[in-house]
């Protein structure tokens, strides 16, 4: 009798299925790739054949480029498709727009990848499916019970009211550029915000194809500051009480420092470890995550209640162990190449 590891197992290349040929989030160019969503350390370019959601492909398209596949097809939601006699369909993962967990079926069994993902609600992202299985894949980048994260809306809440509480200063907010700033800028018009948001230059492109998608982010303007040295008083007139969105990255060079005596934000899950947030020189944390907190990876495994438990990228160990304790039969897959350190 055929064996889970028999339909998918870890390579170096990233999770293979031997019977359908294919990888799923390859982190190096392949024939065949399946790619669960568009953050950098799943979707990759070179590939020759990439399976991907609308959403997803689009989104690699705007960031490789049209020629980031030899060839490319679309997986609607839900649907069933063979690749090479094994079964594939894609489901909503709830961590960025387009994102998917991939359920794939062969010879009665049932192994659900679920790439990234979380549980909570996000007005930018598709929301999460629970679907049954035999394994369930899942990440562990916030893996342990310290994790947990509070309340989103608050979160964005605190960003609204320091904005009223230092009317004169910018308030710089480091956001990842897929997913993490539009959804931290929905979020604050949602929670009534509604004054021109600034955004830096490398946001653009995604923005605009959220709000090309349906997903209403307000006005936007670019952060750009034009002027010469002789007129600092006008930019810092225009950037007073102003939100600032830009890849965290940007945070360390030039650009930032051209705002007036800004308040430096960073929205991550990461923002949890106070230690993370100093060391960065970041004054206001956001704790706002694209993933499951300790507490809802665990309520997940309990809902889906698989016989198996695959824990890749991550604190492994933890949630392996819980698994144990929980009877589940669990195990680490050790895959390389998967970052998360920007959520
Ligand atoms: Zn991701
Ligand atoms: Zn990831």
């Amino acid at each position: 009798m055929a064996r889970f590891e028999d339909l998918l197992r870890p390579t170096p290349n990233g999770l293979f299925c031997p019977p359908g040929d294919f990888f799923i989030d390859p982190v190096r160019p392949v024939d065949r790739a399946l790619v669960t969503h568009g953050h950098a350390d799943h979707a990759r370019s070179g590939h020759r054949h990439v399976l991907a959601t609308r959403r997803t492909l689009a989104i690699m398209a705007l960031r490789y480029g049209e020629d980031f596949a030899d060839a490319r097809q679309e997986a609607p939601w839900g649907e069933r498709l063979s690749v090479n006699g094994v079964n594939v369909s894609f489901h909503p993962a709830g961590h960025v727009l387009g994102s998917a967990q991939i359920l794939v079926e062969w010879e009665g069994m049932r192994i659900v990848a679920s790439g990234d993902y979380k549980r909570r609600e996000d007005p930018t992202a598709e929301p999460f499916e629970p679907v049954p299985c035999d394994v369930f894949i899942t990440e562990a980048t916030f893996a342990l019970p310290v994790f947990r994260h509070p309340d989103s809306r608050g979160e964005v809440r605190k960003l609204i009211a320091s904005t009223r509480q230092f009317p004169e200063r910018a308030h710089l907010v480091g956001a990842y550029a897929l997913g993490k700033a539009q959804r931290v800028i929905r979020m604050l018009r949602e929670e009534g915000y509604h004054d021109p948001i600034y955004i830096h230059g490398a946001l653009k492109k995604l923005c605009d194809f959220y709000e090309s998608e349906g997903i209403d982010l307000g006005e936007l303007r670019p952060a750009t500051i034009a002027r010469a040295k002789s007129d600092e008083g006008a930019a810092k007139a225009e950037f007073a009480g102003a939100i600032v969105v830009g890849p965290p990255s940007a945070f360390a060079d030039k650009w930032a420092r051209r705002f007036p005596d800004p308040v430096s934000c960073f929205a991550s899950g990461w923002m949890r470890v106070r230690q993370r947030a100093r060391q960065r020189g970041v004054e206001l944390p956001l704790i706002l995550s694209d993933h499951c907190d300790w507490d809802e990876l665990v309520e997940t495994i309990a809902e889906i209640a698989p016989q198996e438990v695959w824990v890749t990228h991550g604190r492994e160990e933890a949630l392996v162990r819980w698994c144990a304790l929980k009877g589940v039969r669990a195990r680490p897959l050790h895959l390389v190449g998967y970052e998360d350190e920007g959520d």
